[in-house]
């Protein structure tokens, strides 16, 4: 058992049975053990100072915004993309969203020109037109699981085996006020529903409604919510029961992008494949680009990467894309067959 598995095994035998998203929260977000935290509090303090000055200049600027930008590789990509976009450069303030201090160091190295402002919650970007990303963001917030039976939804719980210190799965003793918001199903059926996803749309789409701009949400999931349990643990590249060693075992599920774009209450464009958007953005032509100045071992690992990101059997279908933006007008570049801007 892992120190953070202990202490949440103490904190049952007091206050008896959490729900799978309460687990979650404390196996990826503890403040000192949890997994998407770092378990060294180097430079801790440092990160939470604000960039002084941009704050006069809120209404000026625009936000970009990314949640959980992981070594900050997309980011810097999105900066160089867009070097030669007259302006843009200087009218973007960079906010990045990210609690895990080791990650941090990653986006400072690597964002370094862009002076990036570090927040633990997208609530604390200051106010102004936003352009937010969110890539394999949404797949970390916890989830609730219920399991129907013959009496109806009850929420499954994280309570303790009889030794009184092993974590175990099971079922609440009542009925979940849950069900209401459940799809009808026969007994047997698993059910996810994400409170943490829902409530973090609503935020992306209050800031938009307010002060205009536009969400990018990429991840693993279903455009429609639906029945089953998806809720999955990785430690080592290999899978791993969920309940095992917590704050050393990745935790995600996946997204129910319905939930998110009626919790944006705003209009969504999409979900569509990640292959497909990547192809209407042109990646086949910027992976001939790329091949032309590109020796044979590049070409072939150019190709490869090609596939794992667009073929149907890797991330092409499973991964989708989801705008989210603040004028109905025209679809954006990658969720129609015709670009809107070159129409
Ligand atoms: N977007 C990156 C990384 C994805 S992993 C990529 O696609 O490569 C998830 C990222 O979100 C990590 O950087 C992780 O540290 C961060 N993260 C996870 N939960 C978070 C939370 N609740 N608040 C802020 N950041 C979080």
């Amino acid at each position: 058992m892992s120190e953070l598995g202990r202490l949440i095994a103490r904190r049952i035998a007091l206050t008896g049975p959490i729900s799978i998203a309460d687990f979650m929260a404390e196996a990826l977000g503890h403040p000192r053990l949890g997994y998407y935290r770092t378990a060294l509090p180097l430079g801790a303090s440092g990160d939470f100072t604000t960039a002084p000055e941009i704050s006069q200049m809120f209404g000026e600027l625009l936000r970009l915004v990314e949640l959980g930008p992981g070594r900050g590789t997309l980011m810097a990509d999105v900066l160089r993309a867009t070097r030669a976009v007259a302006g843009f450069q200087d009218a973007i303030d960079l906010h990045l969203v990210e609690i895990n201090e080791q990650m941090r160091a990653l986006q400072r190295a690597a964002l370094a020109q862009a002076t990036p402002t570090w927040h633990a919650r997208l609530e604390d970007v200051p106010a102004g037109p936003t352009l937010l990303i969110a890539n394999e963001f949404f797949d970390a917030l916890p989830v609730r699981q219920f399991e129907k039976t013959p009496r109806g939804w009850v929420e499954r719980m994280v309570g303790l085996a009889a030794d009184g210190e092993t974590l175990r799965l099971a079922l609440a003793p009542g009925l979940t006020p849950y069900a209401g918001l459940l799809p009808d199903a026969p007994a047997g059926a698993q059910a996810e529903f994400s409170e943490a996803g829902r409530a973090l749309a609503a935020t992306i789409g209050a800031r938009l409604r307010r002060d205009g701009g536009w969400a990018l949400i990429v991840d693993y999931g279903h455009d429609r919510g639906g029945l089953g349990a998806s809720l999955q643990a990785v430690r080592g590249h290999r899978g791993a029961g969920i309940l095992e060693r917590p704050g050393e075992t990745d935790l995600s599920a996946h997204v129910d992008f319905a939930a998110l774009a009626e919790a944006t209450a705003m209009p969504t464009f999409g979900p569509v494949g990640q292959g497909d958007f990547l192809r209407r953005l042109g990646i086949m032509q910027r992976a001939e680009t790329l091949k032309k100045r590109a020796d044979a071992a590049e070409r072939r690992a150019i190709d490869a990467a090609l596939a794992r990101l667009i073929a149907p059997d890797q991330m092409g279908t499973l991964f989708r894309v989801m705008a989210v933006g603040d004028d109905r007008s025209a679809a954006p570049v990658g969720f129609s067959d015709t670009p809107s801007d070159t129409t």
